[in-house]
């Protein structure tokens, strides 16, 4: 299969590449590198199955004549920081206007099937409780999750009128090896700064699950292998959850720090449009018979370490 992986580069995008790489397939990598990093994939470049373009998604005339000849898109590219969309939320803009440039480019090169990476985010504020794929109405309150749900759209819109198929994953929170961001990377930091506070954004009690990122890839693949409607939507993640505060328990630990003082900002979110409760049903994607092994406690230790290892390495 030759495959065309937008985000390649980035933390999800690279360990999705290993794994098709792995698996014999032929992969070009389309990246800007506006966040992703070229040490994540350069042990594939002497790899004639492998191909890097760095260019950028909205760059339709480079987008079309790269992408020619490809069996299927993983359209994992997007600005992945929630919380900056608060501060600019132009990044929307850039991703959904991202988004319908590759649906065009597949239309008129003839590419009819389509992988993205959703979120979570676009159910919006909801009950505590475990929600299905169908929980409606979506009404997302931040505008990276905005930005998720138009993308959704525009795909389901260009299957049914163009005749290609997509799977849609609405992730969870993904941890693990190469992470670059999110609340473990910000408490190392913090604590590497001062191991004797942890400042913690909110009230420390907002929980939602976490998912192992190389466990994200093998329900993304196990998804497209085994679903075949014309739109496939899975929630991809756990159904165990994990508190903000426990992740700050469980960075001390591995840091081997005693003595550290949690303070917390206040409120029930970290920040505007952080979304302080949620969990996740995963049972359509446990039906075809695919489900995590690690818990998203386990989930969160593993990631800690994998940071910390990263952090060894480098110095
Ligand atoms: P990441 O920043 O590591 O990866 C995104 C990649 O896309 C980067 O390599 C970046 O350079 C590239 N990119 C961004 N805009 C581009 C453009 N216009 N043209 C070309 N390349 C572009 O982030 P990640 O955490 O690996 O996230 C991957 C995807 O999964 C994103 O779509 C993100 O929204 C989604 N997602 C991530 C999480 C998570 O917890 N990490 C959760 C839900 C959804």
């Amino acid at each position: 299969m030759k495959c065309f992986v937008t985000g390649g580069a980035g933390f999800i995008g690279s360990h999705l590449v290993d794994s098709l790489i792995n698996q014999g397939h032929e992969v070009t990598v389309y990246d800007d590198l506006s966040s992703g990093k070229k040490e994540f994939i350069s042990h594939h470049f002497d790899n004639e199955r492998f191909l890097f373009i760095r260019a950028d998604l909205v760059n339709k005339k480079r987008l079309e004549k790269e992408i020619q000849g490809h069996d299927v898109v993983f359209h994992i590219a997007a600005n992945p920081d929630v919380r900056s969309g608060a501060d600019d939320p132009s990044s929307a803009e850039k991703d959904i206007r991202a988004t319908y440039t590759l649906l065009d480019a597949m239309r008129n090169t003839g590419i009819h099937k389509i992988v993205f990476s959703s979120s979570s985010v676009i159910y919006g504020e909801t009950p505590e409780k475990p929600l299905p794929e169908e929980y409606g109405p979506l009404l997302p309150i931040s505008v990276y999750g905005a930005a998720k749900l138009a993308s959704e759209g525009l795909i389901s819109s260009f299957s049914h009128t163009f005749d290609m198929q997509a799977w849609i994953y609405r992730f969870a929170n993904v941890v693990g090896i190469r992470g670059t961001h999110g609340v473990i990377v910000d408490f190392i930091n913090k604590l590497r700064n001062n191991p004797h506070e942890l400042e913690i954004l909110g009230d420390g009690k907002q929980k939602k699950p976490y998912l192992y990122v190389t466990e994200c890839v093998e329900g993304i693949l196990y998804g497209f292998n085994h679903a075949n409607e014309q739109i496939n939507v899975f929630n991809l993640g756990v159904d165990s959850t994990t508190e903000v505060t426990r992740i700050g328990e469980l960075v001390v630990e591995e840091m081997g720090l005693t003595d550290v003082s949690f303070s917390y900002t206040g409120g029930k979110r970290g920040w505007k449009g952080d979304v302080p409760h949620f969990q996740f049903d995963i049972s359509k994607i446990g039906e075809l018979g695919w489900k995590p092994s690690l818990s998203s406690d386990e989930a969160v230790r593993r990631a800690t370490k994998d940071v910390l290892n990263r952090i060894l390495i480098n110095h």
